[in-house]
């Protein structure tokens, strides 16, 4: 698999196939729950990386609605100083909105990086684990979210869609290569 970063205005969007808690970001984003308390996947993971401290801020915050994003500091994740806990939908066939939720969470998590003056941020493939969004439908909505929201973020010189799969991989580059140009 080739994977070519896309020059889009001011932004260096890019695929890469890792556990997105080892990125140099100024933020990562979580695919949270609605109780924002914690859970599997890669909630799981950022929790444990970024360590008990986490979960003590995510108490205070009472839970995010789905479609939305809350932000909170890093922790012990650093170098990524803050995590943006990202509430997919999940799927139900298609029949509850969730395309438009989905799309939401990466537009929210675009206009919070904006809020915080942030200039790189990594989004995982929300919903597409034990929500079972179909990856490729996610794909495309995740990509195009973003592109329209970067708009509105113009300190942000970093997209990163951090894959865990080859295949996810692949099915994100697939949507970035319409977009923009090779950088
Ligand atoms: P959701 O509940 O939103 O489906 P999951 O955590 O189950 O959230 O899965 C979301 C995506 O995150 C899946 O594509 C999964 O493979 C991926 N994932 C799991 N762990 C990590 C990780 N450490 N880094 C990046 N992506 C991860």
């Amino acid at each position: 698999m080739t994977l070519t970063a896309r020059q889009i205005g001011k932004a260096r969007l890019d695929v890469i196939v890792t556990d997105i808690t080892t990125l140099r970001v100024d933020a990562i984003v979580n695919a949270a729950n609605s109780s924002l308390l914690g859970g599997g996947g890669v909630d799981g993971a950022i929790h444990r990386a970024a360590g008990p401290e986490l979960l003590a801020e995510c108490r205070t915050l009472h839970g995010c609605k789905t479609g939305d994003a809350k932000i909170t500091k890093g922790y012990r994740l650093l170098p990524a100083k803050h995590v943006i806990h990202a509430v997919g939908p999940v799927w139900n066939g298609g029949t509850q909105n969730e395309d438009t939720l989905l799309a939401s969470c990466y537009r929210r998590g675009i206009e919070l990086c904006h809020a915080n003056r942030l200039g790189s941020v990594a989004f995982p493939a929300i919903s597409t684990g034990v929500y079972h969004f179909p990856p490729d439908r996610a794909a495309g909505i995740a990509v195009k979210a973003v592109v329209d929201a970067l708009a509105a973020a113009p300190d942000l010189t970093q997209v990163t869609f951090c894959c865990f799969s080859a295949p996810s991989g692949e099915l994100h580059q697939k949507v970035l290569d319409t977009f923009g140009s090779p950088c």
